[in-house]
């Protein structure tokens, strides 16, 4: 096989602030891996989406997928051992395994003629909806934008400020969609005690990542003392986090980027499964089509999905998952099922099926 890799930039529609950061555009890196089979040439695609927080940028991507090139057999079905064999190259660079990861499992899917759901034997009518997030402004900016976003039946609240119980209470006098507030570890345990018990009166679904990544106690304690389920992120990050977490939180959220791909994530939903934790698929805020449909295909296997990259980005050169007032809709065509936005009008047709 051979791999290749192109920057792949994403400006974001508007500024995207979370309590620790605010993010303008996605500097990712989309990676294209190719096999020859009875002289025909397949094509797969994957994108890394890296961030500063879990120790990734452009530069670390490609000089990892550098690596990686030279640990590549001819066979993409040889899945595992390939993702066995990057692991012991590397160790962090979730983004830059995941591209690999979903690089590979879109070749495989392209050669069988099979898209990744029906890979893994999975029925695409079970995939959820997603949230839609609204990122951090004035509490009654953020109402505007909830009102807005009336076709999307679950909100996402990124919280942290200040002023979070006022931020809620504004989006809930705006609308009857189903909440979930996200403090990206913002909140000390007793802060956050506090916060999520205020609240309780606006119906929350759940609340993630309420205290730093590192306060496991923390965490425990503040699932111990609120009524809304807790949702660990930044905690969660691979496998080896899952037994740590359970007993603390009453679930997690898996990103491929956080993790090294679809394959590990398969791991860790099993895992979470024998922890009897709730799963959530989520995504980072500058993904574009490639990277959400391959997270879109495991979703039927989880409780809770925040896949909304494309819609935050101020245009997705790619089509995939499609949505339907939130829906997931699953794309039949092989292995990821995605296209670049301009095929369609017939200039730099993809590879379809080879
Ligand atoms: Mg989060």
């Amino acid at each position: 096989m051979r791999l290749s890799t192109e920057p792949l930039d994403l400006p974001l529609a508007s500024p995207f602030r979370i309590a620790r950061s605010v993010q303008t555009h996605g500097r990712n890196v989309l990676l294209r891996l190719r096999a020859d089979e009875h002289g025909d040439e397949y094509e797969g695609w994957g994108e890394a989406a890296p961030t500063a927080y879990y120790g990734e940028s452009r530069e670390t991507v490609e000089a990892a997928l550098a690596r990686f090139a030279d640990v590549l057999s001819d066979d993409p079905f040889q899945h595992e051992d390939i993702m066995a064999e990057v692991g012991r190259l590397l160790g962090k660079n979730g983004a830059a395994k995941a591209a690999l990861d979903m690089a590979l499992y879109d070749l495989a899917g392209k050669r069988l003629g099979a898209p990744l759901y029906r890979l893994l034997g999975l029925n695409p009518a079970r995939a959820p909806a997603t949230s839609f997030t609204l990122g951090i402004d004035a509490p009654a900016e953020m109402a505007r934008k909830a009102a807005a976003a009336r076709d999307y039946p679950i909100l996402k609240i990124k919280v942290g400020t200040p002023h979070d119980v006022e931020i809620v209470k504004a989006i809930r006098e705006v609308t009857g969609a189903t909440l979930r507030v996200d403090a990206n570890a913002a909140w000390t345990a007793k802060q956050a005690i506090a916060t999520i018990n205020a609240l309780a009166p606006y119906d929350i679904e759940f609340v993630e990542q309420p205290v730093a990544a590192g306060d496991l106690d923390g965490l425990r304690l503040v699932r111990e003392h609120v009524s809304i389920p807790v949702i660990a992120d930044e905690s969660c990050v691979t496998l080896d986090d899952i037994a740590r977490v359970a007993g603390r939180a009453d679930g997690i959220n898996i990103k491929l980027m956080k993790c090294g791909g679809v394959s590990h994530a398969l791991k860790m939903i099993h895992a979470a499964r024998a922890h009897n934790l709730s799963i959530m698929l989520g995504c980072m805020a500058a993904e574009s089509s490639i990277a959400i449909t391959a997270a879109a295909h495991l979703t039927p296997l989880v409780d809770y999905a925040d896949l909304d990259g494309p819609l935050l980005l101020a245009s997705d050169p790619y089509v995939g998952v499609r949505y339907e007032h939130g829906k997931l809709l699953l794309p039949d065509g092989p292995g990821l099922g995605v296209h670049s936005r301009q095929a369609r009008s017939g200039a730099d047709a993809p590879p379809i099926g080879k």
